[in-house]
């Protein structure tokens, strides 16, 4: 069955005919039959070079054999079993020893679930009320964060939910990405901030980049005023590197999230921070959390082949940093902006590179639409949105990266 008559079917019976609101491609979206390496197979017979890649967890590409091998194998044992099992151990240990900021963690099923989890905890930890998160920082779809959030919500125009509880979100603050000033004024006009979420780069109006000595400074105010400091790495999580964005900066916050690659492909969240307010989760302290599959095994086996192969492959995220800089080499004089970091990309149709969401709103969503055309058309599928970032994976070699530099450089000089 072609494209146009499942989603003939499917807008009968899901809202948009999808799972997910960034996926309502107009006219219709196309379906996936099968996905291999840095391509996807449409129902329709196409095959297209993936800069999608699940919105960022496929770092090792499409069912790649280490994380095909270790999910047959958990396969036969059961994929379900209400009990702790060995591979939530070893996965355990291994994001603790690879972050600064996590003595000790918890598994979720999403990175929605983990930023829910993080607040609650921080609320619990100091006693306050509010958070303060960025405007268009995204993490996840439940209330709290729901105020000018990125992702399908700036896509879809909706950044604000209906029938979010406007109590609830009174306790949400909002301030720019790189305003240090804004950040100071807010943190100093009330005692009742339990902490501040932050995608270190945002990467859901992004790639946004933190000015140089930025997530320090965010670092010493929230120290300064005695208020958490959430790190969402649900997508710079082994993205940027072994230990993400707190590793490659240099700043340890006090409490992470994380989701998307740790779990190699299958559904995964995980929050977690220092010993001493981890301990206040749920059966060991008083903040109540708990999931139906959170730890299931095979996600487990998943992400510790994926995490394992990341460890033994380090060069790959030197090689895709540089792939992403080819890309935007070829870019330069097309009259936008082209960010880049490790493996992270993106081209704003905006003169100058955004620091903040403000400016990225700023960029021709209609330009973008017509490129996202014509590279779908040279068989290459980047989201279908001005705001969410692009990515690489280890199965894009060289010569598919040169692919997609040359397609970049066409469809914008057309
Ligand atoms: N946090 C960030 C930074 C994200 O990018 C996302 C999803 O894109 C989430 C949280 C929510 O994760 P999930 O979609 O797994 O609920």
């Amino acid at each position: 069955m072609k494209s146009s008559e499942l989603f003939d079917r499917a807008k009968a019976l899901m809202p948009g005919g999808v799972s997910s609101p960034v996926r309502a491609i107009q006219p219709y979206p196309f379906y996936v039959a099968g996905a291999a390496g840095a391509y996807l197979k449409t129902v329709d017979g196409e095959r297209l070079i993936d800069c999608c890649l699940g919105y960022g967890p496929l770092i090792l590409g499409h069912a790649p054999e280490a994380v095909r091998v270790a999910i047959e194998s958990q396969l036969a044992d059961g994929w379900l079993y209400g009990t702790p099992c060995p591979g939530e151990v070893a996965l355990g240990e291994r994001i603790a020893a690879d972050h600064p900021s996590i003595d000790m963690v918890r598994f979720v099923s999403s990175g929605s679930e983990a930023t829910m989890a993080a607040i609650r905890l921080a609320r619990a930890a100091t006693g306050r009320q509010d958070i303060v998160k960025i405007e268009g920082g995204f993490h996840g779809a439940h209330d709290a964060v729901l105020v000018k959030a990125g992702s399908g919500a700036t896509t879809m125009g909706v950044p604000d939910s209906a029938g979010v509880v406007a109590d609830l979100v009174a306790h949400t603050r909002q301030v720019a990405y790189n305003d240090l000033e804004g950040l100071d004024a807010l943190l100093s006009s009330s005692e009742d901030i339990a902490a501040l979420i932050i995608e270190p780069v945002m990467g859901n109006v992004g790639p946004i980049l933190p000015e140089p000595g930025y997530l320090q400074e965010v670092r010493a105010l929230t120290l300064d005023y005695d208020v958490l400091l959430i790190f969402d790495e649900v997508i710079t999580g082994y993205r940027l590197g072994i230990g993400g964005a707190q590793v490659r900066y240099g700043v340890t916050p006090d409490l992470t999230t994380l989701g998307k690659i740790i779990g190699g492909g299958l559904p995964i969240g995980a929050f977690g921070g220092r010993r001493d307010l981890m301990a206040m989760v749920a059966p060991q302290g008083p903040v109540y959390q708990a999931g139906t599959f959170s730890g299931n095994p095979l996600t487990m086996a998943a992400g510790n082949a994926a995490l394992g192969w990341l460890h033994e492959n380090p060069g790959i995220y030197s090689r895709l940093e540089k792939g992403t800089r080819r890309i935007g080499e070829t870019c330069a004089g097309a009259g936008g902006s082209f960010v880049s970091l490790g493996s992270m990309f993106k081209y704003f149709f905006r003169p100058a590179a955004p620091k903040n969401y403000a400016e990225a709103k700023e960029s021709d969503t209609a330009a973008f639409r017509v490129f996202w055309e014509k590279m779908l058309k040279r068989g290459i599928f980047v989201p279908p949105s001005q705001f969410e970032t692009n990515f690489l994976s280890a199965a894009h070699t060289d010569e598919i990266i040169e692919h997609i530099a040359d397609a970049y450089s066409t469809c914008l000089s057309e």
